[in-house]
């Protein structure tokens, strides 16, 4: 395929549109889509390197039955008698399938379609119970449905945005970039970031809360009363368009301010200039993400914020409104199809009779669940227990984002049939599954994703399908077909089932429901291919929506009332004496879930290369670990062990540990093993933050750092973190003792020929070596190890794989570790985009350049995607501050 192909990022829920184009040679360069309303041409750092994610290293490029290549029939014909024969002998709900908001809308809905309407079954959930079910819930509640009120352009017209949970600037790039312009347009727009942590996103706060682990709902329950006793409510919305305001009113009267100070652990004056700025502003935008939704009340605190935007008429107007970010891409296009094992398709409701009679009707399908099905917590617990005993997993690593990774693996290992569809051959869970599907990844397929403004766009192909891979709901419909369902799954196209998708919508549907696409149910054909992004409704003969929710009302309980939820505070706290550090996990700026994409790109890998424990400073020195030690990280459910990271933006007591380290990428790093499988009692999403957990210094007795040509394999070591590298491989190491022959080692490890001799030495006093093995002037394999964390200049040493060695002086300058005066270590990337180190924008501060635009102009650092815009400014900040002292 040739020519500029408008697509969108598969990666984070803002859902940018991207151009992406094939030259002659094959080569694949992206930019932003200047056309698309979510990102109008801005592509954040991950979304930048696409292109560079594409290759098909380590891709699965046929079906295997038990690590035999197989053909598809084979393949198939084995899931579909597996499956067949289990239901036949356990009944429907002893198979589940465990799907994904990586896919997209068309592969959810016919995987929703055949386990719901043609197994029978409702044991369907997806890793978006782990992004944003709490969500879901707390809609549901409030509004009777599951809607997104607001739009993006809210967070640039509102004065005020309170971002509670969500580190905007790292986790939805782009619409960060967008508010961070409309605030430098408008100075007097206010930002409040409410977050344990200082994150990144909070270098743009007017006011940063950093609240206690979990306290949210103490909070919004703590500003609606303030909302009532300051005046600030719409008397005439809620009489009008709401009910259940008095219940919320006697529960947040129950909650005095005091309990509310100590339950956040806020400073008062802080705590009232909140409520003050809150009350005072009519335009309030308050976005919520993962550090609302991950939590054992994460529901609850969803419907505190939505009480307090209820309460004042803030919704569906521009600039106001409650705002729920979604992680994933396509998070949104999987509650439209109902991927959630509680839901129905098209927003249609499970427990409901007249729902489920109308699309058993719509389908014309044998059977319909008629209960809700398990959830992701529920449904692994159900393989662990033997009750499921068929599973089919798609493009999702539930061994390394499951709660209790480690229970779930061991359920998966012991499940009698597992099914994975993946793009990669090797990833924690595929090493298990009985029979590995081959995907099509970002770049092959062709279908809809949603993103967090309900905003529809085309992925688009551009490449084609290497090997024989298939698309996911491909791959179903073929296993529908075999079940003896082939009516039901005749699907040629992905514009097939789009279509369906949205007939679906508009069937029976006289605006009593908010999902209604129905103006698309002909798409077909080049319509399809045309398709240009659009928002959500869009009902069938009607001009174009309005594109909010509920300035007039309208909600889809029976009686068109939204409901205010009496919700109450609860202990949040969980730590104790055996573990008296919390953990919260969460992303990285340029990584994305399990590293299966992102973790290709040495651009990417190159801003933070290791898994990491962010600690305050005064608990570092309490637990004996410096600056870049190691630390190990315990809770009763398991371990691991990664880099300390030491910074004041960490509050005390507190730990963040990134999610995306995975078996493939570090020894002992996958941190969802720590995590306990606590849930939220309503929408049953796990808490992957506020988890009690031990830390300690983790012993060894040497460091060591190596870059390499060949992808290092079996290091043996007690620690070992691995990422691309320019030119190869970087890997850090840490080992329990001395290895007999480090020179053996690294022959083993980095796939050196036994006649290569090493140019290096050891030093018997401080214990360092020094090993460097040379092809002719290129070198193969550099080796550091010292007594302490290695300081050699990392950025440096990877150039190395791409110098030409030509003279023994440059050769022993490489084995001493220190780069030449002539070429100074840039230090660790900050701007990925242009290779930018902290090194150089410290320079650039002391010779001038006190602004990040002035650090732009000489080093270009934050002038392309801009995510790393909030750290420079932390840079020249704390630069500043440290010559003024
Ligand atoms: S913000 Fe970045 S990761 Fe998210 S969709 Fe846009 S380019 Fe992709």
């Amino acid at each position: 395929m040739e020519g500029a192909v408008k697509t969108t990022c598969p990666y984070c829920g803002v859902g940018c549109g991207v151009i992406a184009t094939v030259a002659d040679n094959g080569a694949v360069s992206v930019r932003g889509d200047p056309d698309h309303p979510a990102n109008y041409g801005r592509l954040c750092s991950k979304g930048s390197a696409l292109a560079e994610t594409l290759d098909l290293d380590g891709r699965l490029l046929h079906p295997e039955i038990g690590g035999q290549r197989a053909s598809w029939d084979e393949a198939l014909d084995l899931v579909a008698e597996r499956f067949s024969r289990t239901i036949a002998e356990h009944g429907p709900d002893s198979v589940a399938f465990y799907v994904s908001g990586q896919l997209l809308t068309e592969d959810y809905y016919v995987a929703n379609k055949l386990m719901k309407g043609f197994v029978g079954s409702a044991n369907i959930d997806t890793n978006s119970r782990l992004c944003m079910s709490s969500s879901v819930a707390g809609h549901r509640r409030a509004f009777g449905s599951d809607t997104v009120p607001g739009c993006y352009e809210d967070l640039e017209l509102a004065d005020l945005v309170v971002l509670t949970g969500s580190n905007l600037a790292w986790c939805h790039p782009v619409l960060y970039q967008r508010l961070a312009a409309a605030k430098a347009k408008r100075p007097e727009m206010k930002v409040v970031v409410i977050d344990p942590r200082r994150t990144m996103t909070a270098d743009i706060a007017d006011l940063h809360l950093a609240i206690r682990p979990d306290a949210d709902v103490a909070l919004f329950v703590g500003l609606f009363a303030h909302l009532v006793s300051s005046n600030a409510i719409d008397q005439n919305y809620v009489a009008a368009h709401t009910a259940g305001f008095a219940e919320a009113f006697v529960a947040a009267g129950a909650v005095s301010f005091d309990e509310v100070l100590e339950r956040t652990g806020l400073p008062a004056m802080q705590l009232r200039e909140f409520f003050r700025l809150f009350a005072a502003t009519e335009k309030v935008v308050t976005c919520y993400s993962q550090g609302v939704n991950q939590s054992s009340s994460g529901t609850d605190k969803v419907n505190a914020i939505l009480n307090c935007h209820l309460a004042t008429g803030r919704i569906g107007r521009p600039g106001m409104g409650p705002f729920s970010l979604t992680g994933q891409p396509n998070a949104m296009g999987g509650r439209e199809v109902g991927g959630l094992a509680n839901m129905l398709a098209a927003h249609m409701a499970i427990e409901n009779a007249d729902d489920r009679d109308r699309v058993q009707r719509f389908w014309r399908s044998p059977a319909i669940a008629e209960k809700p099905g398990l959830k992701a917590v529920d449904l692994f617990q159900a393989v662990a227990e033997g009750r499921v005993k068929a599973l089919w997993i798609m493009a999702t690593n539930p061994v390394v984002s499951m709660p209790d990774a480690d229970a779930v693996e061991a359920a998966i290992r012991a499940c009698p049939f597992v099914v994975v569809s993946d793009i990669l051959k090797e990833t924690d869970t595929a090493r298990h599954a009985h029979v590995l599907l081959p995907s099509l990844g970002w770049g092959e397929k062709s279908g809809t994703v949603t993103n967090s403004e309900r905003r529809i766009s085309r992925q688009r192909p551009f490449l084609d399908a290497p090997g024989q891979a298939r698309a996911d709901w491909w791959q179903l419909a073929e296993v529908g077909r075999r079940l003896g369902f082939a009516e039901a799954f005749t699907y040629a196209a992905p514009a097939e089932i789009f279509s369906e998708h949205a007939a679906l919508s508009a069937f029976e549907n006289a605006g009593s429901r908010d999902f209604d696409i129905g103006a698309h149910a002909r798409l077909i054909g080049q319509a399809y291919e045309a398709l240009a992004p659009f928002q959500w409704p869009q009902p069938a003969g009607q001009a174009r929506a309005e594109s909010r929710f509920f300035a007039d009302g309208g909600f889809y309980h029976a009686d068109g009332k939204a409901r205010f939820v009496a919700v109450r505070p609860v202990d949040a706290d969980r730590t104790c004496a055996d573990y008296p550090f919390t953990l919260n996990t969460g992303r990285i700026r340029d990584q994305w879930h399990t590293m299966t994409r992102t973790g290709k790109s040495a651009r990417l890998s190159a801003h933070i290369a290791e898994p990491f424990a962010e600690l305050h400073p005064r608990d570092a020195i309490e637990l004996g670990v410096g600056n870049a030690g190691l630390v190990e990280i315990e809770s009763p459910r398991g371990k691991a062990v990664v880099r300390a990271l030491i910074t004041e933006r960490q509050a005390r007591g507190s730990i963040f540990v990134p999610m995306h380290w995975t078996d493939q990428f570090a020894a002992n790093a996958r941190i969802d093993a720590v995590v306990p499988a606590i849930t939220d009692r309503v929408s049953g999403q796990p808490a992957s933050k506020n988890v009690a957990v031990a830390a300690r210094r983790f012993k060894v007795a040497h460091y060591a750092f190596a870059v390499s040509h060949a992808k290092p394999t079996e290091a043996d070591a007690a620690y070992w973190a691995l990422a691309k590298a320019d030119g190869g491989w970087r890997l850090e190491l840490a080992f329990a003792g001395p290895v007999e022959n480090w020179a053996d080692w690294c022959r083993r490890v980095f796939s050196i020929p036994k006649t290569v001799e090493p140019l290096g030495y050891a030093d018997a006093q401080t214990g360092d070596v020094r090993l460097a093995f040379f092809d002719g002037t290129r070198l193969l394999a550099a080796f550091f190890l010292a007594c302490e964390p290695v300081a050699v200049a990392r950025n440096w040493a990877i150039a190395q794989l791409g110098a030409e060695h030509t003279n023994m002086r440059k050769r022993f300058g490489l084995v001493a570790g220190r780069p030449g005066a002539d070429k100074p270590d840039p230090g660790a990337t900050i701007c990925a985009c242009f290779g930018v180190g902290v090194n150089q924008i410290v320079a650039a501060v002391r010779s001038g350049c006190h602004s990040v635009e002035a650090v732009g102009v000489a080093l270009n650092a934050g002038t392309n995607c801009g995510s790393c815009r909030a750290e420079i400014r932390g840079i020249v900040d704390g630069c500043l501050a440290t010559a003024a002292e």
